[in-house]
């Protein structure tokens, strides 16, 4: 019998996998299982896929694996399964979709992660607690009431997280002799793992928790709830009631959703449970292990952003999305995946059930819900005493603004200060002013590599391009006409200076990208907006995510036109859920909420119905004009961008790809364009794009999957850079 052939996933932009023969020493070799292999002149590591009988490349010219890595698959069957239907409905190479799922540590060809150390009580720890005598020193205390409890003992990096312990502490412990150094290991899988009890559900929670937990098989749950709802406490519920039938969790998370208050309250609900948690900022060894422990099964609750929907689990039970809205799950470069409709396939194919929380639904899951294929469990109150906030606009043509700020705000802040309210202000731009005009020649500072305007920075006096980085000094004068610069319009750092000059005795503290850019910073200024220090809290797009401000008694929108007019097929839908979100903040404790909304159209339909039809009624609404015009949810599209250091090279290459789209079959598809992107040129490169569109997914799949080998063979495809995003966010 001749040997097999093996089909190797390789990280390499090659759409198909890689044929190899066996390694000469005698190994089984199974689906899964990674192997070093000889690639061009050096050596790779990949994942074998599948034994074939036969290659198109002739056995002799075929080279021999070198030596297989793993004794027994590391992937099972399943999970290379969901990862080889992520390759083909994204159009993306295997071999990088591979590499996305795995830690790269296991990429480069290690195995188990390096032991960590872990640091636990002794007898005489526990006895100093409870004499009290470590009162003096309260930070050391802290640190030893932790790890009381946990007979396995905690790692450095979340003592340092959940115990702010330092170095320091950690060696004063130490050398008294309070606490030891053992190897880490995971906490004891104990039978039933017994939550701490949580609060009483409300009956909307109850009924949500009842209807999730009581389903079998796979299925999909809306989660509709305001911020504050109680879905975080629904979710964990869900969770203790999986890990109660020996099964685990999978709770994905947005980028800036991973907060440290979520893991604390997840750690102090389950204080007996394995926990992994998958982010972007691990060292490679804390992620290896972090996936070992999921896939082993010793990690029975794994939490996590984005690429974590990939991460192996032994005893799949549940799979929850949070925010499932929001854009970070999408993926905007190279595999371009969304991880929110993975979670969802992949529930399917395991038949458990997925849950989709958010206050803020996207349009596919609110249209998913309407057609009955999700099921839709809503949350219509907040858990606590405060109702709804009172939502006004204010016109901002009868009411002109200095430095973004009107009289009718200018005194509802007053009034909300001067009553112990705290103040949260929202505009989405930052810097000083997004604009350096010249009235003498009405010219304006503009990026020399990209088409858009400099932003004044005025705490680093530098213009600043948002696009592509660039910066240059302050110039004196209009280098047109040597006239006088203005800066027009708003920016964070500009509202910043106007409201300490209205409110000097009211703390302001600004959060943006500027200002939270050091480690560790934006929970400085978290800890002051909790402790009450700060009044005034103002900020970006990092205002509406998941942040808990229970003092915050007026919420004040700066611009709300910014989102009213984009050109973009989700303009609206962004709109509508940053607005939601951020008036969410206000009046979370006990005291009930104001919103004020400044905007040049008060008339504007959608801004009313926004206001005072809330979310569901706004989203019927615009989904009705989503279907008129044949977008998502009514259609399916895929974005073939393209750029180069010419418009006629990209535009060229969408030509080219149009014309083989041409002699494919079409039926169900339409093109549209080539056309230039919204912003034609971004860092000295020229972008184009070419718009796919079908009412049926499977015709878009069918046709993807014959055109996209031959957009690789174009001559165009060599001078310009170009990518395929199927489901694209954004089509302009
Ligand atoms: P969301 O995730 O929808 O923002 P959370 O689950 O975080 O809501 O709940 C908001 C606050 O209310 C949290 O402090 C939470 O502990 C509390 N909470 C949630 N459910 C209840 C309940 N049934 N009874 C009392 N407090 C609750
Ligand atoms: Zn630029």
């Amino acid at each position: 019998m001749a040997e097999p052939i093996l089909k190797v996933a390789l990280d390499a932009p090659v759409m198909q996998a890689f044929d190899y023969l066996p390694p000469t020493a005698p190994v089984s070799l199974r689906p899964g299982q990674r192997v070093s292999v000889p690639f061009r002149s050096g050596e790779r590591v990949g994942v074998i896929l599948e034994l074939a009988e036969d290659s198109k490349i002739p056995r002799d010219r075929l080279r021999r694996i070198r030596v297989c890595l793993d004794p027994e698959p590391l992937l099972d069957a399943k999970l290379m399964a969901l990862l080889d239907w992520a390759a083909t409905y994204y159009q993306h190479p295997p071999g990088e979709v591979y590499a996305a799922a795995l830690p790269r540590l296991l990429r480069r060809g290690r195995g188990e992660a390096a032991h960590q150390h872990a640091w636990r009580t002794t007898a005489a720890g526990i006895a100093a607690l409870g004499e009290g005598s470590l009162a003096r020193a309260p930070a050391q205390a802290r640190i030893l009431t932790e790890l009381i409890g946990k007979p396995w003992g905690m790692p450095m990096e979340e003592l340092r997280r959940f115990g702010a312990a330092t170095a320091k502490t950690i060696r004063a412990l130490a050398t008294k002799g309070l606490i030891e150094k053992v190897r880490a290991t995971s906490p004891p899988l104990t039978g039933q793992p017994a939550p701490r009890p949580g609060p009483i559900l409300n009956d909307a929670q109850r009924a949500a928790v009842e209807q999730i937990t009581g389903s079998s098989g796979y299925g999909v749950f809306l989660l509709e709830g305001v911020t504050g709802s109680g879905k975080t406490e629904v979710y964990l519920q869900c969770v203790a009631a999986e890990l109660s039938r020996g099964r685990q969790a999978l709770l994905l998370v947005p980028e800036i959703g991973l907060t440290p208050q979520l893991l604390e309250r997840i750690r102090a609900r389950f204080p007996t449970v394995g926990l992994a948690v998958m982010h972007s900022s691990l060292s490679d060894g804390q992620r290896l292990d972090a996936w070992q422990r999921a896939r082993r099964g010793e990690a029975r609750i794994v939490v996590g952003t984005r690429s974590a929907v990939f991460t192996p689990l032994a005893d799949p039970g549940i799979i929850i999305v949070d925010e499932e809205h929001d854009a970070s799950f999408k993926q905007h470069e190279g595999f371009r995946y969304s991880a929110r409709d993975i979670a969802v396939w992949r529930a399917h194919q395991l038949d458990i059930t997925a849950v989709l929380g958010s206050a803020t639904p996207s349009f596919e899951t609110l249209f998913n819900s309407m057609s009955g294929r999700y099921r839709k469990l809503a949350l219509p109150e907040r858990t606590g005493a405060a109702g709804h906030p009172s939502v006004h606009l204010i016109d901002l043509r009868r009411h002109t603004p200095t430095d973004g700020l009107s009289a009718p705000l200018l005194a509802a802040i007053g009034r909300h200060l001067g009553e112990g309210g705290q103040v949260l202000l929202y505009l989405n731009r930052r810097g000083f002013a997004p604009t350096l005009f010249c009235p003498g020649c009405g010219g304006t500072i503009d990026c020399k590599r990209c088409d858009a305007r400099l932003v004044l920075h005025r705490d680093r006096n530098r213009l600043v391009c948002h696009h592509c980085g660039a910066e240059r000094s302050v110039p004196a004068e209009c280098p047109e006409c040597k006239g006088t610069l203005y800066p027009l319009g708003q920016g964070t750092e500009r509202l910043e200076n106007a409201l300490q000059m209205h409110f000097p005795d009211a703390p302001a503290e600004r959060l943006d990208r500027d200002t939270t850019r050091r480690r560790g910073e934006l929970e400085e200024r978290l800890a002051r907006v909790a402790s009450g220090r700060a009044r005034i809290l103002l900020g970006t797009q990092m205002l509406t995510k998941g942040h808990d401000f229970p003092a915050v008694t007026l919420v004040a929108v700066i611009d709300a036109d910014q989102g009213l007019f984009g050109t973009d097929f989700r303009a609206a839908e962004r709109l509508a859920q940053s607005f939601v979100q951020v008036a969410g903040r206000a009046g979370r404790g006990d005291r009930a909420g104001e919103v004020f909304v400044q905007t040049l159209f008060p008339e504007h339909p959608l801004l009313r119905l926004l206001v005072q039809g809330g979310y569901e009624q706004f989203a019927r609404e615009a989904l009705l004009e989503r279907k008129a015009a044949a977008w998502p949810p009514y259609s399916h599209l895929a974005l073939l961008r393209a750029e180069a250091s010419r418009a006629e090279i990209a535009q060229d290459f969408l030509e080219a790809a149009r014309r083989q789209a041409e002699g494919l079959d079409l039926s169900d598809i339409t093109l549209l364009g080539p056309a230039p992107a919204a912003m034609e040129r971004r860092a000295g490169r020229f972008r184009a794009q070419l718009l796919l569109q079908s009412p049926k997914r499977p015709a878009l799949q069918r046709f993807l999957a014959g055109w996209r080998p031959l957009l690789a063979e174009l001559r165009e495809a060599r001078t310009a850079r170009w990518s395929l995003d199927v489901d694209p966010l954004e089509a302009d």
